[in-house]
């Protein structure tokens, strides 16, 4: 190891890059990291931590008319787009910092610049050639835009978070995460809201009950959704952008954002030139010790597109620190049981696996739904909804699906996350004795399984 300048070299200072690098460094290895952007990656700067702040902004506009049920008198209200984005702002350098400071402590080198792999063992960085025992790509992803006509005029992500002018008529694309995350924030600041998707129901892979319900409740706060539709171009007019559609109407928007998922950045890395197999998505091919087809060379996060959560790149980051400089051979990277939250309005939060996946998998399933007005909207007037839902495997009696729709769904739902780890059953959610008055007790307290058409015959 000592022949070489690092033991581990790693491209991409963002979620799984400062922790490889840090926990390697800890763990004695010599650690360079290059980062070209942003301290802390995506997540940090562009991505959950700016969006959730966002998210607070604007469930405000809510609060404020719920407060008059409980006897206040909230006085004239506005909204300063360019003072939550500056507040924002601030808070984030701020982070960049700390990323900063957690890998100068870890004694880990920066090279705050752009880094290629020049070979196995190799890497260009600010100009000057570095080697490394083991180099790890942790670039991440960026977003993807689908090949149309004004594609230059669409608005990504990355963008929404310095925005100068707030636009009050925003046209959202895409059924994913961002875009009902996006979709919930600006209308809750104040937007008009259309939200288009290619397929006949969004937010494709969560539970059917789970997307039927939120389509509903965003739909009740005044977003229009519209399904199986397209956008064929985008003209930009003097004062504004239009969406032209595939069947033939138009939308006018002040900006239109697509949020049609994103893809692993690989582009210009020198990772072909050096034999690294990539796959149609671009994606770095990895093995189960994240090792690609040069096996000096690894890859963490996004950028291997195997789960796009910040969580799973963290986790993988330090399964590979440990096992590459670590006293005991790791087990598998255990993609199992990954809870994730969309912060939608009102937010998912879901574990485990949705009812149609666990009736293909095990076959006879008890599946229990609570849907209910939560006591705060009692008083409020609020008409929002909240849905919790467990799928149980019959023959085990083992939760093997946890869904909610309402507030605080990811906070519940991380809890839940660790019992079904742990492989709980159904008459151990049972037995265990709920807090009272909260939502979260619904999940112990459900004790009739909703009756599904066909369920009789398949006993
Ligand atoms: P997603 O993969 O979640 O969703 C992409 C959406 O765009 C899907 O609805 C997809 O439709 C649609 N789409 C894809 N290609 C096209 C196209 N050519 N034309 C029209 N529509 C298209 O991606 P996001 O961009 O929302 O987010 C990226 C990833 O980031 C997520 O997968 C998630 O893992 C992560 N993320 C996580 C968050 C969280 O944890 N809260 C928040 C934000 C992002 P279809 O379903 O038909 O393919």
């Amino acid at each position: 190891m000592a022949n070489h300048d690092y033991d581990l070299f790693v491209i991409g200072a963002g979620s799984a890059g400062v922790r490889a690098a840090r926990i390697a460094a800890q763990l004695g290895a010599r650690v360079g990291i290059a980062e070209d952007r942003f301290f802390g990656g995506t997540c940090v700067n562009i991505g959950c931590v700016p969006k959730k702040l966002f998210v607070y902004a604007s469930h405000f506009a809510e609060e404020f008319e719920d407060a008059a049920g409980f006897g206040w008198t909230v006085g004239e209200r506005s909204f300063d787009w360019p003072t939550l984005v500056a507040n924002k702002s601030a808070e984030i350098e701020r982070l960049n910092g700390v990323y900063e400071r957690i890998l100068k402590n870890a004694g880990v080198t920066i090279h705050q610049a752009r880094a290629t792999v020049a070979g196995p063992n190799a890497v260009r960085v600010g100009g000057k050639a570095v080697t490394a025992e083991h180099i790890l790509v942790a670039t991440g992803g960026k977003p993807f835009v689908p090949e149309i006509r004004g594609r230059e005029h669409a608005a990504i992500s990355d963008d929404m978070f310095y925005l100068e002018k707030f636009p009050q008529r925003i046209v959202v694309v895409g059924g994913g995460y961002i875009a009902v995350e996006f979709a919930g924030i600006m209308r809750g600041l104040g937007a008009e809201v259309t939200q288009l998707y290619r397929g006949p129901h969004f937010l494709r892979g969560f539970d059917d009950d789970l997307r039927h319900f939120l389509c509903d409740e965003m739909r009740k706060k005044g977003i229009e959704i519209r399904f199986n539709v397209t956008v064929e171009c985008i003209e930009k007019r003097s004062k504004d952008f239009c969406a032209e559609l595939d069947d033939g109407t138009e939308i006018a928007a002040d900006l239109i954002l697509y949020a049609t998922g994103r893809v692993p950045n690989t582009e210009g890395l020198g990772l072909k030139e050096a034999g690294v197999e990539l796959d149609d998505n671009a994606a770095i091919v990895v093995d189960k010790e994240f090792g690609s087809s040069v096996p000096s060379i690894r890859a963490v996060g996004d950028v291997i597109d195997r789960v796009q959560l910040t969580p799973v790149a963290l986790g993988e980051g330090m399964w590979l620190a440990r096992h590459l400089f670590g006293a005991a051979p790791a087990e598998p990277f255990d993609y199992d049981n990954i809870p994730s939250a969309v912060f939608s309005q009102p937010a998912l939060g879901t574990v485990g696996l949705t009812e149609a996946a666990a009736r293909s998998r095990h076959g006879a399933v008890d599946v229990y739904v609570s849907e209910f007005t939560p006591l705060k909207h009692t008083l409020s007037g609020n008409e929002e909804r909240t849905l919790m839902k467990l799928v149980v495997d019959k023959a085990s009696d083992r939760v093997v699906g946890a869904h909610m729709a309402g507030p605080d769904a990811g906070e519940i739902i991380q809890g839940l996350a660790i019992a079904m780890k742990m492989g709980a059953t159904k008459a151990q959610f049972d037995a265990t004795i709920g807090i009272h008055p909260t939502a979260a007790e619904e999940f112990v307290t459900m004790r009739e399984p909703v009756v599904r058409e066909g369920d009789e015959a398949a006993e």
